[in-house]
């Protein structure tokens, strides 16, 4: 199996590919981003315009929830819909809970419209039942030759399993004993591992499933990643459950998908972010976005590096230099994608507020301008690939500044575009 390097010089954990439709997931392919729409999948309108909404924000797979009849019924039409607009190559995922080996039984159209299933062991029922719901479940996906995502969660651990291992453990002399919070996330863990080799005794290949170990702290989210990391080589889909809203929920996802996509373990992340009432739901996919992009395992958009201003910057031209320039870099993506501009996407603008640190980090960037703090000279120079290229000033600063960037992209990666129009 290809060993992969990262940018940054680590070693990004061996898996197996899955195929997800027409996304990879595991082996040689990126970390993929993923998320999930809040709409009632019933609301077929509704549901179509937020998987656009997702994947134009960049989420290669979409998952749903399908837990009644009407929901099921409209899994084929979402999925048509999406095909007719042009929208085929976003992978579509179900998330089953209780009932799922019941709706892939009746609903066929939907279990063949689907590319991949998520099944939670801990939500499939009790005792006997939960082995032979979990069983049909898996038999479905042989069937209809879908991948799965072995998804167990913290919620919704199976209790029968918890049970168990807290009453062995308890059997223990009492200096060995791991103690309830441990044996918690050892449970978590062996129940993904568990329900992995039942699936695969029932058929289904290693090429197929996909394994998570969700809950909603950031430390023990670490263990049990860590471990599974070591325990298989499936791929494993990486996300902080019930992160929570706002600052809260974008750092603890934030730093537990750093800590392990940091140590290479992670094929697939989704942020799980509460979002404001009247926010949109993509922002989640832009924060996973910028997790990878920060770490250096991805680029989707350039960058801006820009110092946080002091007692040297007394105007708020510098903030509004700093906020205008990301607001046209993410406006202009886009048109740069569209046009073949290969690599715009890494590239690093510096926007500085005076001459301490602003001509340094303003020569390191693709292109930066280092304004003038209080009491300088009213002149802000700009730097093209550490050189000093043009000195503006005056009250058209920033529309100048705009037109020098989008001169340097045409320059710098327009050369690309001739070349990947030339092959
Ligand atoms: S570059 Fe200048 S304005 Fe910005 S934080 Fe440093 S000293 Fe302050």
């Amino acid at each position: 199996m290809q060993k992969l390097e990262t940018l940054n010089g680590f070693d990004k954990r061996q898996s197996v590919e899955v195929k997800v439709g027409k996304v990879g997931i595991g082996g040689a392919n990126p970390v993929r981003v993923q998320s999930m729409t809040n709409t009632d999948t019933a609301d077929v309108e509704g549901t179509v315009q937020q998987v656009k909404e997702l994947y134009d924000a960049g989420s290669e797979l979409v998952r749903f929830t399908v837990e009644k009849d009407a929901m099921a019924m409209a899994v084929p039409k979402i999925k048509q819909r999406l095909m007719e607009d042009g929208y085929d190559d976003v992978a579509l995922i179900g998330d089953f809970h209780y009932n799922g080996h019941l709706l892939l039984e009746k609903f066929p159209e939907m279990a063949m419209a689907l590319d991949k299933y998520r099944i939670n062991p801990g939500n499939v029922g009790f005792g006997e039942k939960h082995d032979a719901n979990f069983d049909t479940f898996v038999q479905f996906a042989v069937k209809y030759n879908k991948p799965v995502r072995i998804g167990v969660n913290g919620g919704s651990l199976d209790q029968g399993l918890l049970k168990k291992m807290i009453d062995d453990d308890m059997k223990l002399p009492e200096n060995e004993q791991h103690g309830a919070n441990r044996v918690f996330l050892d449970a978590m863990i062996a129940s993904a591992i568990r329900s992995t080799n039942r699936a695969l005794e029932l058929g289904m290949r290693k090429d197929q499933i996909i394994i998570s170990t969700k809950m909603s702290g950031v430390q023990e989210m670490v263990y049990c990643y860590s471990t599974l990391a070591k325990l298989t080589d499936q791929p494993l889909h990486l996300g902080l459950t019930e992160a929570g809203m706002g600052d809260k929920g974008i750092i603890a996802s934030t730093s537990a998908l750093s800590l392990l996509l940091n140590q290479g373990i992670g094929d697939t992340i989704r942020v799980s972010l509460t979002p404001e009432p009247g926010a949109p739901r993509s922002r989640e996919v832009r924060i996973s976005q910028q997790v990878l992009q920060s770490l250096g395992l991805r680029f989707f958009l350039p960058q801006v590096t820009a110092c946080p201003g002091c007692g040297r910057t007394t105007s708020v031209t510098f903030q509004e230099l700093a906020q205008e320039t990301t607001e046209y870099l993410a406006k202009q993506m886009p048109q740069w994608k569209a046009q073949g501009y290969e690599g715009v996407e890494s590239m690093h603008v510096a926007v500085m507020g005076c001459i301490v640190n602003g001509p340094g980090e303003a020569k390191d960037a693709n292109i930066g301008i280092s304004l003038p703090g209080s009491g300088e000279n009213p002149a802000a120079p700009v730097f093209e690939d550490g050189k000093l290229v043009k000195t503006l000033q005056g009250p058209t600063m920033k529309q100048d500044f705009q037109k020098m960037v989008q001169a340097y992209v045409e320059k710098r990666y327009g050369q690309n575009k001739i070349l990947a129009t030339a092959k």
